[in-house]
This record gives C-alpha cells, structure tokens and sequence, in this order.
C-alpha cells in the first residue's frame, strides 16, 4: 500500500466517499483492507462522526467533506442503502458531500435532479467489490470509463486521464455554488444541536417548508431552496428581541391586578386597530370557544378575528383544548404572567401581546395557504427561542372574510365538542387526521 501524503486532490465539498473511492484507486485495494489498515468499524465508516485518519492525510478542512458538518445524523442517508449523485458531476468524478442529506434532491452545479446509484455501482463506489473486477468484467461493472446501463453514472477514469480537462476545469470553478449550501446548513446544524425544534423542522420533509422563511430571517441567509428556485416569495418572517426567562420574583396582589389593566388595554388597542370591521367575526368565533357544541359547530374564515380568539386563548392557558371549555374573551391573562417579570415595562409588554397577536395571524396565514384542514392546539412546550418570530400577512388574507365569497364555501372555522377542538378547515380535506398549528 503507498504512504501518505497521498496524491488525490479533494475538491470543493468533495464528499469524504468520494475522496475514499480516489484512495481505493490509488491504494488499488478493496474497502475492507483500508478500513482495517486504519481500525475504522464500518459503522463509523459509514456514519462518520468525525474525521478518519485517512482523510486528514488528504485535505486540511477534513469536516468540509464529511456529512455530519451540515446534518444532524438522522437525516442523513446511509450509503449503504442509498447513494444519490449528479449525472454531470460524475461524468467528471465529482460526488458532492450535499447528495448524502436526505433532504436535497438537485444538484446546485447542474441544476438537475440526483439520481439513485444502482447496486452494481454502488458496490464499485464504496469498494465492495475487489478493484481488479472493475477491469474483469467490462459488461456489467466493465471498464473504468463506461456508462452504467442501469444507473445512467459514468465512470470516468480518475487516474489515467481520459477526462476532457476543460469540461472538468468548468465543473471545478462552479463548485464554489456550494459555498452558501455550506453556509446554510452550518448554521441549521448548529441551531439543531442547541436544540432548535424550528432547525430540526427543517430537515424533515413533512415540516420544511413552514421552517424556511423563519430561519433565513434568523441567520440571515438565503435557503438552498430559494437559491435553486424550488420556492419563491411566500410570507417573509421578522425575530424580535425577547427574554423569555421565567419570572424571577413572585407577582404582588397589586401588580397583578395592574397588569391585568394594562394588558386588557392593550387587547383593546388591537381589537381597534386590527378588527373594526371584524365584531361580528369576533363574537362568532368566539361564542365557538365559549360552549363547546356536542356537534360541529361553523363560523366563516376570518384571519384576524380567529387571531385575536387565539392571543386571548394563549395569554389565558398553558394548554388548549382542556377538557372544560373556555370563552377567549372573559379569559383572564395568568398564562401571559407565567413568562414575564412582575416589573415589565408597559410599553415592553404592549409591544410583546402585539407581536404574539402578528405572530398567531402570520402562523394562521402560513397554515392556511398550505391548503390542510388542521386543528389549533396551545402548548407550553412552544414557546422557545424558536417562539419570537412572525411572518407577515397579507392584506388579501386580513380581509378574507369580506372580499372572497369563494371562501366561504370552500374553508371554514369548526368547533367539535366531542374533541373540545378548533379548527380551520377546507372542504377539500375533512380526513380525520389532521395538520396540527401548535402555538
Ligand atoms: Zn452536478
Ligand atoms: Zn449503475
Ligand atoms: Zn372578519
């Protein structure tokens, strides 16, 4: 076997598999005698946790090639199962270490869709199979420069220079696209081991798309998704600055009842504001909250007036549904005075019960326009750092109730006492299981 320093060059976010299949070439040696030269486990070959000692020989930026720097482990694929790549990349011998998240699916250089390695391949990429079968048996695994049949992967010849040197001069200068992939992803990674729910939202398909806009507004960067064009516009999101640390000091008699003043006030100052030409919306969502009908009971779709139940709802309770029902507006404020000092500036808590209003109505919007029917469900559990932000509605949503007669038919506000549950739902989807928004 050649000793290090090796001649393989690694190439911008090169993945560490393909950085093994150049070391496999060069050492012209199987996967298993490798591993075992440098007492690596398949296991932690495979699900690599940190840099291998062979790649330290290769590259300076090891972590660069590794999945686990962008991806918490239970969204990455196992190469085992499934290896995904680039036509054109391969054509070059490039695999990008970003086809080994199972959450993308093109191919920032190309702009095309990643293809599955079939077995055959993938047996060749990860050194299942002994090298000298790569030139024994030109029909299936064949030569080093064919194009698999099954698969549509090239395998160019790495080591003896049969590549078109300026195709792969373009692709080596294009790879610096995958810079704000880089970007992106560290910094979700890093939100997702502080434990960031919203970070962890986003690697998972079912819950990406609402986690988006949030997190490029917290990080300040632009999503993969928007880069590459798979979404457009959509409800920007603002953070705001807010301490949630739980209360210091027990509340005062006096001080409760002063702030119970203040924040009615406030209630008020955004029902003027929000709602003027809302009251009948108000008063029949509301009155949905206030007895829980045996049957369904229906009220039209109105963003701001369900908003407002809902901000009422969530400074009265920890959790809703409970199994009593409560009417949002004779509610009194205790869950508000769970997260705030005793001491808080007014004019800071008008500016909090505001935002979580904004906050409630952005969230409702984003639910909305995904096109579910979904229940609304108060949890404590919500409110997190990951909490402080909202996204902005649109006037076409704030005054649905009044301009879109469509709408009326086709989503609608339902209360069911059987389930003591609110929801929001469309015509188009009544299946018993529903999305959830938890605020
Ligand atoms: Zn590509
Ligand atoms: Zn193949
Ligand atoms: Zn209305």
């Amino acid at each position: 076997m050649t000793n290090f320093p090796s001649l393989i060059n690694a190439n911008k976010y090169e993945s560490y598999l393909s950085l093994f299949y150049k070391l496999i070439r060069e050492m012209y040696t199987g996967r298993s005698k490798i591993l075992s030269k440098y007492k690596i486990s398949e296991k932690a070959h495979f699900l690599p946790v940190e840099a291998p000692e062979w790649l330290l020989g290769i590259t300076d930026t090891p972590s660069d090639h590794l999945p686990i720097t962008y991806c918490p482990t239970e969204y990455l694929l196992d190469p085992r199962e499934t290896i995904k790549f680039c036509p054109e990349c391969m054509r070059a011998g490039y695999h990008s270490v970003f086809f080994m998240l199972k959450s993308i699916s093109m191919c920032a250089v190309h702009r095309c869709n990643l293809l599955s390695m079939c077995g055959l391949c993938c047996n060749r990429f990860l050194g299942t199979i002994p090298i000298d079968s790569y030139f024994d048996c030109p029909v299936t695994v064949g030569r080093t420069d064919i194009i698999c049949r099954t698969c549509k992967l090239s395998w160019p010849d790495i080591s003896e220079g049969h590549l078109d040197l300026s195709e792969r001069a373009d692709l080596l200068s294009a790879l610096t696209v995958w810079k704000s992939h880089s970007d992106w992803y560290r910094s979700i990674v890093q939100g997702a081991s502080q434990s960031s729910q919203l970070c962890k939202d986003y690697y998972s398909d079912v819950t990406r798309d609402s986690a988006i806009a949030p997190l490029e507004a917290r990080y300040k960067l632009t999503s993969t998704e928007r880069l590459l064009g798979m979404i457009e516009g959509g409800q920007k999101a603002y953070w705001i600055k807010f301490h949630n640390n739980l209360p210091l000091s027990e509340m005062a008699t006096e001080q409760y009842h002063n702030l119970r003043e203040y924040v009615a006030f406030y209630c008020l100052e955004i029902k003027q504001k929000y709602l003027a030409d809302h009251d009948e919306c108000c008063l029949k969502i509301n009155s949905l909250t206030g007895y829980m009908p045996m049957h369904e009971a229906r009220a039209p779709l109105c963003v701001p007036a369900l908003a407002y139940v809902v901000l009422r709802l969530k400074l009265a309770c920890a959790i809703w549904p409970t199994p009593n029902s409560v009417a949002s507006e004779k509610s009194c404020f205790d869950n508000l005075f769970r997260y705030i000092e005793p001491d808080i500036k007014p004019a800071e808590l008008r500016k909090l019960i505001m935002f979580i209003f904004l906050k409630i109505m952005g969230d409702i919007q984003s639910n909305v326009t995904r096109g579910r029917s979904f229940n609304i469900l108060l949890r404590t559990q919500s409110v997190t750092n990951d909490f402080f932000y909202f996204r902005r509605t649109m006037y076409r949503w704030r005054t649905v109730c009044r301009s879109d007669f469509e709408m009326d038919s086709s989503c609608w506000i339902s209360a069911d006492g059987t389930y003591n549950k609110l929801s929001v739902m469309w015509y188009h989807d009544q299946s018993p299981y529903k999305a959830m928004m938890i605020i």
